[in-house]
């Protein structure tokens, strides 16, 4: 069992801000910026892999919800919505959920991404477009 099961079932204390039947959210533990919070589905599917279509739109209503309160609660002009799944890409906590990362000015938090556009040709865009449209059936 995750953390995050513990959490929902009232073993271990959190501060909760949304709840309903399918989805919680409360703060992160380590408040990357003031007001950091997760959105969590009750179930403990492990990654956006697993996700139904029911639970994921709902989901992202309260996304959605969470993210005009936390605007209107610290005056923000600006949010990110990070979701990690694997360890690769950062996971570590295996039940998925959805980070609520409010920005403020000189605010330390670091997304970086290089621009590899100058390696890639039409075609290859064309490749990679044909790719995952086909994935999708
Ligand atoms: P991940 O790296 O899996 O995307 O993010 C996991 C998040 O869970 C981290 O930001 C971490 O601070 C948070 N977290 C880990 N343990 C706890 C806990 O016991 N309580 C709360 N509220 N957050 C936690």
């Amino acid at each position: 069992m995750t953390i995050f099961e513990k959490i929902i079932k009232r073993e271990i204390p959190s501060y909760i801000v949304y709840e309903d039947d399918l989805v919680i959210a409360f703060l992160d533990i380590s408040q990357v910026t003031k007001g950091h919070t997760l959105v969590v589905p009750k179930k403990p599917y492990v990654n956006v892999f697993e996700l139904d279509d029911n639970t994921a739109a709902h989901l992202f209503k309260v996304v959605v919800k969470v993210s005009k309160a936390l605007k209107k609660a610290f005056n923000l002009e600006g949010l990110n919505i990070v979701n990690n799944n694997g360890k690769l890409a950062g996971q570590a906590v295996f039940h998925y959920h959805i980070h609520l990362i409010p920005r403020y000015p000189n605010d330390d938090f670091l997304m970086k991404g290089v621009n590899h556009n100058s390696e890639y040709t039409k075609e290859d865009f064309l490749k990679l477009k044909e790719l995952i449209i086909n994935a999708q059936s």
